[in-house]
């Protein structure tokens, strides 16, 4: 069985490096096509409305609405204490777009559809700044 927390989420590979980018300094960075006014997200190859493989890109507001998410409970460790369980998350940007991503600071039992979200941005020592949605 596949890493279920791997599904969904955004890889760096050179179509998306924008989003990397804005990621980086802690803004969204979306795909946009202006002639539409439509906007899409990061790893969308044409705009649905024109075909249109050239789009820019553009900074999002951030804000967000929960549209489902699921549970998962990572493996104990060696020393047999459990990590805390992860919410993957699919969230409505308000701009229309959908991603996946993962919640932070969300007690289980405040989740519901359409609670507002904020994106927020993870900075590592290592490897690529990521994205996490947390309650507005
Ligand atoms: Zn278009």
């Amino acid at each position: 069985m596949s890493d279920p927390m791997a599904v969904g989420i955004l890889r760096r590979d050179g179509r998306t490096d924008p989003f990397f980018d804005g990621a980086a300094e802690d803004r969204l960075v979306i795909k946009r096509c202006a002639p539409c006014d439509r906007w899409f997200a990061p790893d969308q190859v044409a705009c649905d409305g024109c075909d249109d493989e050239e789009m820019s890109w553009a900074e999002a507001t951030g804000e967000a609405a929960l549209v489902t998410w699921t549970v998962t409970h990572g493996r104990p460790a060696e020393d047999g204490s459990a990590p805390p369980p992860a919410h993957l998350a699919l969230v409505e940007l308000a701009e229309g777009p959908w991603l996946h991503a993962r919640l932070d600071g969300v007690r289980p039992a405040s989740l519901r559809e359409g609670l507002a979200l904020r994106a927020v941005f993870v900075h590592p020592e290592e490897g690529e700044s990521y994205l996490l949605f947390r309650p507005a």
